[in-house]
């Protein structure tokens, strides 16, 4: 395990031909006259081309590192934030830290900002959570983050792999499982967007957020001698779920099926277990319809998605024909049935069988599901199916009945927020969530 607080270089602009912004304050480049104010890079033949304000040209290099004096921060323009997701859009971000442009195999640049651990967490931190959630919220979700990105960034570093990362499907004619997990870069440790963490930059840096940062400084959750990958999701639903229901086949001690409650919640066995429970409102951390909190810990979510722990979705047959279509480009025929063939504990569907007159097809695990069976995503795979035929027994439409929002796996936010106000401790909250995992400080 570490015992220093480590950098981590985070990828912020990738396969551009052309970065603009400003340097505030002095920022050193080896073997060249400190460079401050605006500048603009250009990929070209041969490297990069940096121009200073008025349009002089400083230096080609193949890789530029640009070191910042004493306060100084820089400006990136036209960064993409939301990539792939309905609020993708750009923006002007300030960050801390070095920033280095370099040149990427097909000659386009990437600019990465390499920055302290502690001080790339509470950007993130502030980034994804409002500043008004309970304080032992935060806390909770600070050492969380941060064990999961160094336990994240290790891995990565073990070649032989404790965990396989090319096997995340298993295919055959009839059979879809697959799974997703950040998929690794190569230039740099995590990249800004929401595909590893949402980094943007140190604008919306909050006081609460910092102080949780600040508390927690270089405790991490760790088992056995590591430092946990700790895992989490917007709502259980109720129960929590394994981690090799929605990743590897590889069981994770500490993170297994627990219940959302004071009360002990069987986890669920069958279908029939699956629909009482998903079809009731059972008492859980996170089944709250408190708007106040959820909008303290999901800040500028719209009131729509506030049935998240109970949730409905309705399609007509064709209507789902043709999401499957889209998602699958399998030509179903008919469908006939959706029977679930597993579920995780927490009543999350882990293979499904679509059988249609022309296919019968398996899909797996929960993400594959979610993404199939909604023009978007469904919000969990936690669901059943009630189909509705006609006096043939044909199906006219079916109706979604699910709980829960995300993979189910690790620790539930809705739940530790309102853990949070109830008074529990930050590591109460986590170890509610991350059974035997203990905290320790590395640095
Ligand atoms: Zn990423
Ligand atoms: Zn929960």
């Amino acid at each position: 395990m570490i015992t220093e607080e480590p950098n981590i270089d985070v990828g912020i602009l990738q396969e551009r031909r052309h970065i603009e912004g400003e340097l505030s304050g002095e920022f050193y480049i080896a073997g060249e006259t400190p460079l401050t104010g605006g500048f603009t890079a250009k990929a070209a033949k041969g490297g990069i081309f940096l121009y200073d304000a008025s349009g002089h040209l400083i230096l080609k290099k193949a890789s530029i590192k640009m070191k910042p004096s004493g306060e100084a921060f820089f400006t990136l323009y036209d960064v993409a934030v939301g990539i792939d997701f309905h609020w993708e859009r750009s923006e002007k971000l300030t960050f801390r830290g070095d920033l280095t442009l370099s040149l990427d195999k097909n000659g386009l640049m990437t600019a990465i900002n390499t920055i302290a651990l502690e001080d790339y967490l509470s950007c993130v931190i502030s980034s994804e959570m409002s500043a008004e959630a309970p304080s032992e919220f935060l806390k909770a979700h600070a050492i969380m983050s941060r064990s999961w990105l160094m336990s994240t960034l290790e891995r990565r570093g073990d070649i032989d792999g404790k965990r396989a990362k090319d096997k995340n499907s298993i295919q055959s004619e009839n059979e879809i499982v697959r799974w997703y997990d950040r998929e690794d870069h190569t230039a740099f440790d995590v990249c800004a967007d929401d595909h590893c963490q949402r980094y943007q930059g140190i604008k919306p840096l909050s006081g609460f957020t910092r102080e949780a940062c600040e508390e927690t400084r270089g405790l991490f959750l760790v088992y056995d001698n590591g430092i946990c990958d700790a895992r989490y999701h917007k709502c259980c639903g109720g129960l929590t779920d394994l981690f090799e229901n929605a990743w590897e086949n590889q069981a994770v001690p500490y993170l297994t099926s627990v219940s959302d409650s004071l009360l002990n919640h069987q986890t669920i066995f069958n279908e029939r277990d699956a629909q009482n429970w998903i079809l009731s409102s059972p008492e859980a951390y996170c089944n709250t319809r408190d708007e106040a909190i959820i909008n303290r810990i999901l800040p500028g979510f719209d009131r729509e998605t506030m049935d998240f722990f109970r949730w409905r979705v309705h399609y007509e047959r064709d209507e789902l024909e043709n999401i499957l279509w889209k998602k699958l480009g399998f030509d179903f025929g008919r469908i006939q049935n959706i029977i679930p063939l597993e579920r995780g504990p927490s009543g999350r569907i882990v293979r499904l069988k679509i059988e249609g007159t022309k296919k019968a097809m398996v899909i797996g695990k929960e993400l594959e599901i979610r993404r199939c069976l909604s023009p978007s995503h469904l919000y969990s795979s936690c669901f059943i199916v009630i189909t509705k035929r006609d006096l043939l027994e044909k199906p006219i439409s079916f109706t979604i009945h699910g709980a829960g929002w995300g993979h189910g796996v690790g620790l539930c936010q809705i739940g530790a927020a309102v853990m949070a106000e109830r008074g529990f401790k930050a590591e109460e909250i986590l170890w509610h969530y991350f059974r035997g995992a203990q905290l320790k400080r590395l640095y």
